[in-house]
């Protein structure tokens, strides 16, 4: 097993010292073809346009939704969330590309910028069943997305009530009534579609290592997995 860590920007080093931690072999991803000797992939989170212009000017979009599509398992952490999903709204200065993948819609920035980023302590039923540890963990959310639609082949494996980072913070940068009336106060922050995993929090950022050993757990899907899939990524 190598797994690869898009290392364009964003906190790439925090993924790969939790990767020799746990004595897993990791390249650090900056070109096209250095993704064909990896067997998973980590999007870190940090600045999805900013991350989303490296990738353009490396010519990277393709090989990344060829990977996301041949079922080899991706994760998304925070910016690396708004990379997979298949559509993202709250843009502030336009669109940028997506690799897409993951059928749900983020709001970037949901819980507003990064003076409003919080910590929680967020329940984790599906991670904890198996990897064990106590049923949460300490969630680090800068300037963090959240999932506002998912599709039906979409697992939620975490979510929060928005009270929590109105408590945490003065309010989270909803943008439109309609949007807290879809989320109904409550958001998603981690969620799993076949091979892609994606949260809005940072868990490179703590000592618990638990996503990260449940991310090196998953299995490639095969052919006929066609959840993960994107047909289109677009952003509003
Ligand atoms: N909201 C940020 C963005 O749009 C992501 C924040 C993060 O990765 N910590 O890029």
């Amino acid at each position: 097993m190598v797994v690869g860590v898009l290392a364009l920007q964003g906190s790439f080093n925090e993924h790969i010292a939790v990767l020799k931690r746990l004595g897993v072999k990791n390249v650090q991803i900056r070109k096209p073809e250095q993704l064909q000797n990896v067997t998973s992939l980590i999007i870190p989170g940090g600045e999805s346009t900013t991350m989303a212009k490296l990738a353009e000017y490396h010519n990277l979009f393709p090989a990344l939704r060829e990977f996301v599509k041949m079922g080899k398992p991706v994760w998304g952490t925070c910016a690396g969330l708004i990379f997979l999903a298949n559509k993202a709204t709250g843009q502030k200065n336009g669109g940028q590309e997506l690799t897409g993948g993951l059928d749900c819609t983020v709001h970037r920035n949901f819980f507003g910028s990064q003076i409003q980023s919080f910590e929680t302590e967020l329940p984790i039923p599906e991670i904890a069943a198996k990897e064990g540890g106590p049923p949460s963990c300490r969630a680090v959310f800068i300037r963090a997305p959240a999932i506002i639609e998912v599709g039906p082949d979409v697992k939620v494996l975490a979510d929060i009530p928005v009270s929590s980072a109105v408590t945490a913070n003065s309010s989270p940068a909803i943008q439109s009534e309609e949007e807290l009336t879809k989320s109904e106060k409550k958001v998603i922050v981690a969620v799993k579609q076949g091979n892609l995993l994606a949260t809005a929090f940072h868990p490179e950022l703590t000592a618990d290592t638990r996503w990260h050993s449940y991310f090196l757990k998953m299995e490639p899907e095969t052919e006929d997995g066609t959840s993960a899939i994107a047909s289109t990524s677009s952003v509003d």
